[in-house]
């Protein structure tokens, strides 16, 4: 691998609405870098590869250079288009006439690796066209649209999916890029090239290359960069009335007030989740269940603490440990604190020694200190992975 005339074409040109991600997919961050950087990177760090053209989609344009980082490769940018294929033809529009072999990547496999890149490289200078692409594992049947029945099972051993980076000599890519210039569909480049009539080589793709599309796929490329503990902090306080129970991490307490709110004004779960939601930049349990809503009218504590840690589940987070200072004029908080971790723990899915809660009064000082309100400080520590 000596030819370092290779450029890359990055497809960033979509908005990734599948992903269901307040921002578009390719500006997701992945453990401090971004899906676009990270597949930057891996093209940038090839020897090879002497220019990367990344297509944006054009309102990005601007912040393009930021959005980036620094590269060692010439980096160029060109707006992107509304098929993918014409995307890909404003990448190949911006990238110099010196680039012989030119491959076409889409910014959503960050997986990509150099010995992938290696193999597309050889076999485009090889044969013009090349695809890498896995073996499908599974049973591939062919349904028309619009009538649930099989009409074919197809034989498994010619079913191949492709990925990419897709590489190509320039005059293929040129050929292929014409054809879809002139009407021609296609969902990859590598169809245009067989609907040019060019010969595509297969190379063997890697299952790890895969495309982040679904939410789910966002949560488990974060979960393989996103390894370092996060912590956060919480505080909840409630206003004592008379007539209303007194409810702690599911538990209650023999008194002659409880917490005024919306909910059952559970401070030691209320501050715990606020706590887990903040150590991972999730916001806090009054985005998560509005005190507006209905369907959270008297919920229970405990219970929006078990919503709260399926929530954090399905982002790829579980608590570690967790630390609430309850504090309280009255009544006694010690003889219920052992059945107040117990319910905490089990929530959490924890040991009851990874789940601390401590009392303490204020000594007269102030509202809380009058008993006319209970707080509640929280901080948990979030590691990555689902509840055990
Ligand atoms: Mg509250």
């Amino acid at each position: 691998m000596t030819d370092a005339r290779v450029g890359v074409i990055i497809v960033a040109g979509g908005r990734g609405v599948r992903a269901g991600t307040a921002v578009p997919k390719q500006l997701v961050d992945l453990g401090g870098r971004t899906v676009l950087q990270r597949s930057v990177a891996a093209f940038d760090a090839h020897p090879a590869v002497a220019t990367v053209v990344v297509v944006l989609p054009p309102d990005l344009l601007p912040e393009a250079p930021a959005l980036v980082g620094p590269t060692r490769a010439v980096c160029l940018f060109a707006p992107g288009g509304t098929r993918r294929q014409d995307s890909v033809r404003a990448g190949l529009a911006a990238m110099p006439a010196e680039i012989a072999v030119i491959l076409v990547h889409d910014a959503a496999r960050p997986f990509v690796d150099a010995a992938l890149i290696d193999r597309v490289i050889a076999a485009a200078e090889r044969t013009g066209a090349v695809v890498p692409a896995v073996p499908a594992r599974d049973t591939v049947k062919r349904v028309p649209a619009g009538r649930p029945l099989v009409t074919e099972t197809i034989p498994r051993d010619e079913i191949w999916l492709a990925q990419t980076p897709q590489g190509f000599t320039r005059e293929v890519l040129e050929a292929a890029v014409a054809l879809g210039a002139s009407g021609v569909e296609a969902t990859d480049e590598a169809m245009l090239a067989e609907k040019a009539g060019r010969p595509v080589e297969v190379v063997p793709g890697d299952e790890r290359n895969g495309k982040i599309t679904t939410a789910d796929d966002v949560m488990k490329a974060k979960q393989q960069f996103d390894t370092a503990p996060r912590v956060g902090t919480g505080y909840d306080l409630h206003r004592l009335v008379e007539g209303r129970t007194l409810v702690l991490a599911g538990e209650v307490l023999p008194f002659a007030a409880g917490p005024l709110g919306h909910s059952d004004g559970d401070v030691v779960c209320h501050a715990l989740a606020d706590a887990m939601f903040g150590a991972v930049g999730a916001g806090d349990i009054g985005q998560h269940f509005s005190n507006i809503d209905p369907r959270w009218k008297d919920i229970a504590g405990l219970d929006l603490l078990g919503r709260s840690v399926t929530l954090l589940a399905e982002r790829g987070w579980r608590a570690a440990n967790v630390d609430v200072t309850v504090i309280l004029e009255r009544p006694k908080l010690v003889p219920h604190l052992p059945a107040i971790r117990a319910n905490l723990a089990a929530v959490l899915g924890l040991a009851v020694e990874q789940v601390s809660v401590k009392g303490k009064t204020n000594e007269g000082v102030d509202a809380v200190g009058r008993g006319e309100a209970i707080a509640a400080h929280a901080v948990a520590l979030m590691v990555p992975g689902a509840r055990p």
